[in-house]
């Protein structure tokens, strides 16, 4: 088959690769759409996760391996011990990784295992035609979602369970900094707990449109003073709730001010270099900071949401590329004009 197989920064290659065969829990899955994640782009650009010498926590994995955890596909083959999957069922998953016998684990919250990794950085990934999955980490794509929209699945769950994360959203003022697909699954995440309006932020203008077509307001940071704009839209009372959702030095100073005393603000953002944070500011008012980490079985809620028109995901496709052009028109690309992407999707399958 064919992948995109990760050899170093700036080294991926299209290569031929055998098919691999699903182990007694896995299902083997023929890959539609797979999405490129920020994540796949810092593996591409550095720095990157990928193990290189030492091997992974929990695959015991290094490169060379193949890229990818977002994607939809169908059933191609199930493990000895699989029941209840047909071939050719449509299906999604969650692309973590996990020990399974950790108190994390056996607790429901696998997303923060002890040895978590993820498929396309602690083993072979989806930017392949075939990708094995562990059984229980698949989600069954509803009828009325179509492949390309349910490869959009999995970032939007990273905003589910962080809403969930942050608990009672009903009628709360929102500020998402940051509008990338993750500000947008955090958007979507707090307009479908009930909150009353929510802020997205940039630094510029080609997110404007998609934010104000999917219900959002937008806020570009280069036009108008966030501070100002926010006491102005909250009457002087301030946002309950400020997602960061860039992971940047910058983007978390913009989030503490506009914060309300005892609000709370969220942290998705992942962080090329550790960030300094204003502990003093966060405690004269007893602002809380919370911290989210991909999502559990929220895939679900994603898919159920898309099918119900509550979430367009075909709106949040910027492009669609071939898996033999993944570097130049993907990953480069991404490079070149990362304000103008929401999602870059890779249509595998013919
Ligand atoms: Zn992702
Ligand atoms: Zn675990």
């Amino acid at each position: 088959m064919k992948a995109a197989v990760w050899h170093g920064h700036k080294d991926v290659r299209i290569e031929k690769v055998p098919v691999p065969a699903p182990g007694p829990n896995q299902i083997l899955i023929r890959v539609d759409y797979a999405g490129i994640c920020g994540t796949d782009r810092h593996e591409y650009a550095g720095p990157n996760f990928i193990p290189t010498l030492t091997p992974h926590r929990l695959t015991g994995r290094t490169a060379p391996l193949i890229m990818g955890h977002e994607f939809s596909g169908r059933v191609e083959a199930v493990g000895s011990d699989v029941r209840g999957y047909e071939k050719g069922e449509a299906v999604t998953a969650n692309g973590s990784l996990t020990c399974g016998v950790c108190e994390m684990c056996r607790n429901g919250r696998y997303n923060i295992c002890r040895k978590l990794g993820f498929l396309g950085v602690g083993d072979d990934g989806c930017f392949a035609e075939y990708v094995t999955v562990d059984a229980d980490k698949v989600f069954r794509i509803p009828k009325g979602v179509t492949q390309r929209q349910a490869a959009v699945a999995e970032p939007l769950a990273c905003g589910i369970h962080a809403a969930h994360l942050v608990g009672d959203l009903n009628g709360k003022l929102v500020v998402v900094i940051g509008a990338g697909i993750i500000g947008i699954g955090a958007f979507y995440g707090a307009k479908l707990a009930g909150a009353k309006e929510v802020l997205v932020v940039g630094r510029n203008d080609h997110k404007r449109e998609i934010i104000e077509r999917i219900g959002g307001r937008y806020l570009n940071t280069t036009d108008r003073d966030l501070n100002r704009y926010v006491e102005e839209w909250s009457d002087g009372q301030l946002a309950d709730v400020v997602y960061e959702c860039a992971g940047t030095q910058e983007t978390l100073d913009l989030c503490i001010p506009v914060c309300k005393p005892g609000g709370t603000i969220m942290v998705m953002g992942v962080f090329e270099t550790p960030p300094r944070v204003d502990l003093n500011t966060l405690q004269e008012a007893e602002r809380k900071i919370l911290t989210s980490q991909a999502h559990i079985n929220e895939i679900g809620e994603a898919l159920a949401c898309i099918e119900q028109g509550k979430i367009d995901a075909e709106e949040l496709i910027t492009k669609e590329i071939r898996l033999e052009n993944l570097v130049e028109e993907g990953f480069e690309e991404l490079l070149r004009n990362s304000g103008r992407h929401v999602k870059v999707l890779i249509h595998i399958s013919e």
